[in-house]
């Protein structure tokens, strides 16, 4: 595979790395917002307990399970419902970026399956109520507004937070393979998303020397 990506088998083919798999979620929509601008899919994503978005799952143990067994155990802990996730619904594998030089080699694999919406429904009451990790792994489910608003926010807002390892990656690829965006509206998006960033940025150092001025007062 191209870009650094590596199938199922070529990941596991490495011996001595630590394996995590997350899955995208989503179900078509015929549902609008202010009964006129269509939604059109619904993809689940999980706000983390680490402020970051991403997909849901996790660590695979290796020694005790497979891959997708291991997938779906992270999928009843954090959404609270029983899923069944297939090699046949495996998109690519990735080294992760070491975070420290001791710390465990990973490679993280990224599945994606379509529900209906009922299914999506399902999911997203489960992982608030019955969920064993709601609150706390997991803050919430999200869903990502792939509409632009007449401001230009939706899609482009949502593009502008942070995102775990190449959780925004793997966002963006699966919009364009699965034909969910046109890519002409993600790259407006984009551009837009950059504008936001800048702005939030401004936004963070005015903050900060608010807080700078308020702790040097106490
Ligand atoms: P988790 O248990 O969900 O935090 O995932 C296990 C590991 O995978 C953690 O080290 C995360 O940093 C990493 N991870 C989670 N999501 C992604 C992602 N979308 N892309 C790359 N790495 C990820
Ligand atoms: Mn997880």
């Amino acid at each position: 595979m191209a870009n650094g990506q590596l199938s199922r088998a070529e990941a596991l083919a490495f011996s001595g790395y630590r394996h995590a798999c997350h899955v995208m979620l989503y179900s078509d929509t015929k549902s609008l917002l202010f009964g006129r601008t269509p939604i059109k899919h619904v993809i689940l994503m999980q706000m983390r307990f680490d402020g970051l978005l991403g997909f849901p799952g996790g660590f695979v143990n290796q020694s005790q399970e497979s891959l997708e067994a291991g997938l779906c155990r992270e999928l009843q802990e954090e959404l609270g419902v029983a899923l069944s996730i297939s090699e046949d619904d495996h998109v690519d594998a990735r080294h992760a970026p070491r975070t420290a030089p001791c710390s465990p080699r990973l490679i993280t694999h990224f599945y994606v399956k379509k529900l209906t919406e009922e299914q999506i429904k399902e999911v997203e009451q489960a992982s608030a109520s019955t969920a064993r990790d709601h609150g706390q792994e997991v803050l919430g489910m999200v869903r990502v507004p792939l509409y632009t608003t007449k401001n230009g926010g939706g899609l482009s807002s949502f593009l502008s937070h942070a995102f775990i390892g190449n959780a925004r990656t793997q966002l963006l690829d699966s919009l364009l393979r699965l034909r969910l965006l046109a890519p002409e509206d993600l790259h407006k998006a984009l551009k837009h998303s950059m504008k936001t960033h800048a702005h939030s940025a401004g936004d963070l150092q005015a903050a900060l020397a608010l807080t700078a001025a308020k702790r040097d007062q106490s």
